[in-house]
């Protein structure tokens, strides 16, 4: 561990060790020294235990998000254990509409890809300690209990083995997730908004296979999709994220696996298969959430510290992994120039250009979640018509495939 570090990341979860694998060349090249610091230990023997970034749950990457994991050198390793989406099914329980989006007419290999998060932090983690990242410190187990601006650096507490440690950085990145204790203490406001619901999040195996479908059924109680998963020793896998107003939550929480795959089977149908096994359930609290104050000098708020989002549209942390490497591009034009790395224009810069992504993701997660939870006759005919019209319009189709797909994006560089 060093005194100084020209970048400090706080949070080795998805957003922070992202950030740190895009920095990795220029750590090379530019020689810039990064720590990376995690407060949840490593597990032993390679096994990633339950941490809060990368717990059972799985992620739906965009097909630009491939993009961005190619230019850090890592999509060989995280493909052999990912599904890729050939196909999206859009309908609405009880009700007309509905839409398919497909891989083939869109002519991509993929919509996206399903990665479970264990899989994607132990890809990202080992890609750190891999001896060309020599520059990168990892930290861990290390929590930041400090961050003070001090003249053209920034101070940070940390404790590490017991030990409470004075460290300074030029820039620190505040990638420590939506409950960052931190933000709060360095009074860094945020808006807030509750949906009044949780999302449940289990793995569930139905009799057949997937067919690399991945489902979004709308029901008058909230949206459930269904995600491809790998398939493990034959059995079939899907991952289920289930939203289920907050009055209801206990009760399905409680549900045996048996009581619970019926009320899943029930609101979701047959479309998939019948479902016949159920892994661990875990809810997460849905709430929409944006910081007001992304950078300071010397500071940038990012991934989940910065917003977080309605898991509908599987938007969340796609969005951050943009803005992780718009930072990293940055950074390292800064370098280059010469700039110091927590100039505050400079990054005022950098945040203008990501609130614009923010607010028309935010925007499209917000929308979509008002309108398919809404039971008015009205707006249910509505949306009913607009998925069968999206249905018969192939540009329409395109346009809107495009955008979730994350292809609407300016490519990432990170040279
Ligand atoms: C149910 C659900 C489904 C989702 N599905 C999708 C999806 O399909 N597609 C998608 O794009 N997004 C999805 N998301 C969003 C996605 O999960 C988040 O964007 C992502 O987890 C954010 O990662 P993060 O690294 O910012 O934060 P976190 O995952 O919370 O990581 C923060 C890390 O910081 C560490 N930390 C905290 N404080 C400190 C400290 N003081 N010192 C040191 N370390 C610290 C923590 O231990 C943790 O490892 C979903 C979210 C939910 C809730």
């Amino acid at each position: 561990m060093k005194s100084h570090y020209d970048i400090l990341i706080i949070g080795g979860g998805m957003a922070g060790a992202s950030l740190a694998c895009a920095l990795l060349p220029a750590s090379q090249s530019l020689g810039l020294k990064i720590a990376v610091v995690e407060a949840h230990p490593l597990p032993e023997g390679g096994q990633l235990r339950y941490q809060p970034s990368y717990d059972s749950r799985a992620t739906a990457l965009a097909y630009g998000s491939r993009s961005i994991y190619e230019l850090m050198g890592i999509w060989d390793t995280l493909q052999t254990h990912l599904s890729p989406i050939r196909q999206i099914h859009v309908s609405d329980k009880g009700h007309f509409g509905v839409t398919r989006l497909s891989a083939e007419q869109e002519q991509v290999s993929a919509l996206g890809y399903v990665v479970e998060n264990h899989w994607l932090g132990r890809v990202l983690l080992d890609r750190l300690q891999q001896d060309d990242a020599a520059n990168i410190d990892f930290l861990c187990p290390a929590e930041v209990t400090a961050v003070e601006p001090a003249a053209e650096q920034m101070d940070v507490g940390l404790k590490i083995d017991g030990e409470s440690r004075q460290l300074s950085a030029e820039l620190v990145v505040m990638a420590d997730g939506g409950r960052s204790k931190l933000r709060e203490r360095m009074g860094i406001g945020y808006q807030q908004q509750t949906y009044d619901q949780h999302a449940v999040v289990a793995n569930i195996s139905p009799d057949r296979f997937h067919g690399d479908v991945a489902y979004e059924r709308f029901t008058d109680t909230g949206p459930m999709a269904l995600l491809p998963l790998e398939t493990l020793q034959g059995e079939y896998r899907c991952g289920l994220v289930w939203t289920v107003p907050d009055a209801e939550v206990e009760e399905v929480m409680a549900l045996d696996d048996q009581a619970f795959l019926q009320r899943v089977q029930e609101r979701f149908g047959y479309r998939a298969g019948r479902f016949i096994r159920a892994g661990e359930r875990h809810a997460y609290p849905l709430k929409l959430v944006l910081a007001q104050e992304q950078v300071r000098r010397g500071l940038v708020v990012l991934g989940n510290a910065a917003h977080a989002l309605h898991p509908i549209a599987g938007q969340g942390y796609n969005l951050a992994l943009r803005g992780v490497v718009a930072l990293a591009d940055q950074l390292i034009e800064a370098r280059k120039e010469g700039r110091l790395l927590g100039d505050l224009e400079m990054l005022q810069a950098f945040h203008a250009r990501q609130s614009q992504d923010q607010q028309r993701t935010i925007g499209m997660s917000d929308r979509t979640m008002r309108l398919f939870s809404n039971s008015n006759p009205l707006l249910t005919l509505g949306r009913d018509l607009g998925l069968q019209l999206l249905d018969l319009s192939p540009t329409a189709k395109t346009v809107f495939a495009r955008s979730a797909m994350g292809l609407d994006m300016p490519a990432p560089r990170l040279k």
